[in-house]
């Protein structure tokens, strides 16, 4: 027979945003939350550079595009607790919100510690137990209940949510071990990568240019010489590669050794050389550099591309050879970056990949394979952009899964 004191109604394996929303919005019951570190969540503190980017303003249905190839699995989701259902939680709770120039909505005091404070107390409220410092080590199912072992305990439960987060900023707390619960519970994991990181570029000769950047530029992902995927949005050069926001949201698809093709001036290489041969016609004696201008490419970055093409930025149109113009083209429209590394999980904001949606209810976020087993947040293998993405995602797959646990006491 199980004592009172080890037997709970939920069981929650992290205390995360995912974890703590859903601990606040249980309405019965016992309800154990039981997170490795001894502060709760650590991540949710750094987020946003510690102002926690929370959510984006905009309509919930435009939310989707932001969630990579897994983003229909987040409809009911984010539809039954939307950004605007978030935004007025925290002013329920007493945090005001603020949205900046870019949609992005952050508490008015620009404190993460403001929005941690208020899931805190949410959980006080609910008289959720909240049990720091304790890893979980093992989980398993039997009988219809679940075990859940810490270094010191075994506790007894009837509901186990995993919200163990991802694989990402390990200092965190998140270090994957939701994974290996939800494979000792038989699910299937897809591979883990970071996502939202800036990449290192193999023989990078552009340290030089660190820190210019290009606002809205078309880039490009071939793997294995086949072209994937591509995207658009801001790029940075940075000591070691490429960062800024259009490289960051296209992380989650790229991989060591793919190749990106970044087009500096929003023509294709046949518009070019079309531009260069009517020029040719009309102001030959035009310097390139000058020629280049209207094409808006920062200077020095301007310069290296012309050099790199075997040109001089003084140089005369007329006298550039075709040879020259065609490498200078291939550079200006289709700059190859063969990829040394795609981030690592050390620098990455995110984990692509985890627990597999296929094996996951998208309205309750109940396994398909265990009744009772819930996952919300990072653990499962949703990735969202920056810009409040993937908080929205801990909170929405948070709510549905504690209300269909509501739902299963009626
Ligand atoms: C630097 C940085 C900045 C970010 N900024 C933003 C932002 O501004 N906006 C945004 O939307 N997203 C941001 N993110 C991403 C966002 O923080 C995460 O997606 C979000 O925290 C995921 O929530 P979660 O609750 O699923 O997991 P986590 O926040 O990772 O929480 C999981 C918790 O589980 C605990 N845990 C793990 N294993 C165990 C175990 N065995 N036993 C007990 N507890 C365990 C961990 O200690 C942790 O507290 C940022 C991420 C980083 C790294």
């Amino acid at each position: 027979m199980q004592s009172s004191e080890t037997f709970y109604d939920i069981i929650i394996i992290g205390g995360g945003p995912a974890g703590l929303f859903t601990a606040s919005n249980i309405n019965f019951g016992k309800v154990l939350l039981i997170e490795k570190g001894e502060r709760l969540a650590r991540k949710l503190l750094i987020s946003g550079t510690g102002q926690c980017n929370f959510t984006h303003a905009g309509n919930i249905s435009t939310f989707l595009k932001h969630y990579g190839n897994n983003h229909r699995f987040l409809k009911y989701a984010l539809h039954e607790f939307s950004n605007t259902d978030a935004i007025s939680f925290f002013k329920e709770a007493g945090v005001d919100s603020v949205e900046d120039k870019n949609g992005k909505i952050f508490p008015a005091s620009l404190k993460a510690s403001d929005i941690l404070q208020a899931l805190a107390s949410a959980c006080k409220s609910k008289k959720v137990t909240i049990l720091n410092g304790s890893p979980v080590i093992e989980v398993s199912a039997d009988a219809g209940l679940f075990s859940v072992k810490t270094a010191t305990n075994e506790f007894i439960c009837t509901n186990l949510v995993i919200t163990t987060g991802g694989l990402s900023y390990p200092a965190t707390g998140s270090t994957g071990d939701g994974y290996q619960f939800a494979k000792q519970l038989n699910h299937t994991i897809v591979t883990p990568k970071p996502a939202l990181c800036a990449v290192n570029i193999q023989d990078y000769h552009m340290e030089a240019l660190s820190g210019i950047s290009l606002s809205d530029v078309l880039i490009s992902l071939y793997h294995d010489g086949r072209k994937t995927a591509e995207h658009r949005g801001d790029i940075v050069f940075t000591l070691k590669g490429l960062s800024g926001p259009g490289i960051i949201d296209f992380s989650r698809f790229i991989n060591d050794g793919d190749t990106l093709k970044i087009n500096f001036i929003d023509r294709n290489i046949s518009d070019f050389n079309y531009d260069f041969v009517e020029a040719l016609k009309s102001t030959g004696k035009s310097a390139l550099q000058t020629w280049l201008k209207p094409y808006n490419v920062p200077r020095n970055l301007l310069r290296y591309l012309i050099e790199e093409a075997g040109a001089e930025p003084d140089q005369q149109i007329a006298a550039i050879s075709r040879q020259t113009r065609m490498k200078l083209a291939t550079l200006l429209c289709e700059c190859s970056f063969v990829v040394a590394k795609a981030g690592s999980f050390k620098t990455a904001m995110a984990t692509a990949g985890g627990v597999s949606l296929d094996e996951v209810s998208p309205k309750t976020m109940e396994s398909r394979l265990i009744k009772n087993l819930y996952f919300a947040g990072e653990v499962l293998d949703i990735d969202g952009d920056t810009g409040g993405y993937n908080i929205q995602a801990a909170f929405s797959t948070a709510y549905v899964a504690a209300g269909a646990i509501n739902k299963s006491k009626k």
